[in-house]
């Protein structure tokens, strides 16, 4: 049992402290942080696509420090995480957060001599880890999303995430308390017994500028926010960038989170400031550390943490749920029917459909049909059945269980369409099909069957027709 775990089931509030690995430098990592026992997190990727790899970085660190390694499913698919999960077992390495990541800083969309860059999702990257035992796996998730379909997306995924064996959630970094109540209330009402951090940073200027520059996906730094920091840098109080940072640790203690997970605080002066101001705080209650947080934010509303509401999306319109009707009345009658399923099998088990030939003209064929409707790019393994009937290839990164967490306002992260996860979160509710979207756990595509015909080895393959 790793201590992270027992901090969590012993409801010991406790400080994740997260390392990049951008750099060889070893830092010096406390053992406690205002009474509030650590364990390091060690980020992979986040400065760039080539850092040291979080298990490398942990082998540079005492085996008796406690650590938490991320695991970004960008530009890998199932067979690197099996590796990663075999290599973490034989260096004792227990607890895990898994994430799909943010956009890979050298992505390729497919169309320039290179593969199209692939994600590994978190849901598929947990039920792994969970199937070799012995992990302690977190999952990240973002409940800082303002309009209603981008939220729901969010939510729909945060329960396949449950239901495939998440042991814990952290939350993405953000400064709404309100959203992070909004989820603890959710996990209540679930009667979820995962446990909840949330993601905490000293925000000062020059990282809210950086954030807003390079426009970190997910995060939500609103022009409020960073009048505030403005002033406050003009005036010369810079301290507060730290009460700032205690007072919501003690928030989310409050609130019943059962840690936090400390971002860009590695240095051990950062850590003694930010330690002063929570033993300051320690003593108030909720309230006063709100009114507190409200005064250093000069919040009146409560919508300063909110972005600038844009709408760019559409309702559903009937013609999307009469394709959602059309495709669902064809999937049934010439996929999930049992006469459907005892007459492919029938035709599809012949070995005449893996000649060159024929099974070209059937891939050929199978493209022409979906393509121009749903946008089908040859996976092998078609979801639509799962998916309300819109594909997830289109999708840049390729996901199925739901979104990243990189939105804003229903747009992907790539910035050049609407988030799909969306559109089908939209989707679901007009056609009361919400529950696929919590409960459908979508197996990743195995690379080599990408590029054959999904109607063969659907008929094929038994297994899948649930
Ligand atoms: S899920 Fe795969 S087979 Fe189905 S439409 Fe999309 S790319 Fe084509």
């Amino acid at each position: 049992m790793s201590h992270l775990s027992q901090y969590l089931a012993q409801n010991q509030f406790c400080v994740l402290i997260e390392y990049l690995t951008s750099s060889q430098k070893i830092f010096s990592v406390p053992n406690q942080l205002a009474g509030f026992p650590v364990c390091m997190t060690l980020a992979d990727r986040v400065h760039s696509d080539t850092d040291l790899s979080p298990l490398d970085a942990a082998a540079l660190y005492p085996k008796d420090i406690e650590k938490v390694l991320h695991f970004a499913g960008k530009g890998r698919d199932i067979a690197d995480f099996e590796r990663f999960l075999l290599d973490a077992k034989n260096s004792k390495q227990h607890n895990l957060l898994l994430l799909t990541g943010d956009k890979l800083k050298n992505h390729h969309f497919g169309d320039d001599q290179q593969p199209r860059t692939r994600y590994l999702e978190s849901v598929n990257a947990v039920i792994a880890a969970k199937q070799h035992g012995n992990f302690y796996i977190g999952v990240a998730f973002n409940p800082f999303k303002y309009v209603e379909a981008e939220q729901d997306a969010q939510y729909f995924k945060l329960c396949k995430k449950l239901k495939a064996g998440a042991d814990f959630i952290i939350t993405q970094l953000g400064y709404d308390i309100v959203a992070l109540q909004q989820v603890k209330n959710f996990l209540t009402e679930q009667a979820a017994t995962q446990k909840i951090l949330a993601c905490v940073m000293p925000l000062t200027l020059a990282r809210a500028n950086f954030m807003l520059k390079h426009q970190v996906a997910g995060i939500v730094i609103t022009p409020h926010m960073l009048q505030v920091l403005q002033d406050e840098k003009a005036a010369g109080l810079t301290e507060q960038v730290y009460a700032r940072c205690a007072l919501q640790i003690l928030l989310c203690k409050h609130l019943g989170f059962a840690g936090v997970h400390l971002s860009a605080c590695h240095q051990t002066e950062e850590q003694t400031r930010l330690q002063h101001y929570i033993e300051e705080y320690k003593a108030l209650d909720f309230a006063a550390c709100l009114s507190l947080w409200n005064h250093l934010w000069q919040v009146q509303t409560g919508q300063e943490f909110y972005p600038k509401l844009v709408q760019y999306s559409r309702p559903v319109s009937s013609k999307q749920i009469l394709k959602y009707q059309h495709l669902s009345f064809m999937h049934d009658a010439f996929f999930a029917s049992k006469m459907a399923k005892s007459f492919g099998h029938f035709i599809f088990k012949s070995s005449f459909w893996d000649k060159t030939t024929t099974s070209q003209a059937l891939l050929k064929s199978e493209f022409v049909s979906k393509h121009r409707i749903v946008g089908c790019e040859s996976c092998g393994q078609c979801r639509l059945g799962k998916t309300l009937y819109i594909c997830p290839e289109t999708c840049p990164k390729g996901l199925a269980n739901g979104p990243c967490g990189g939105t804003t306002l229903d747009r992907c992260e790539f910035g050049d369409r609407e988030c799909i996860h969306s559109v089908k979160a939209r989707l679901a509710k007009a056609v009361q099909q919400t529950e696929i979207l919590k409960t459908e756990l979508i197996p990743t595509v195995p690379f080599e069957i990408r590029g054959s015909s999904s109607w063969k080895n659907w008929f094929r393959d038994e297994a899948d027709w649930g």
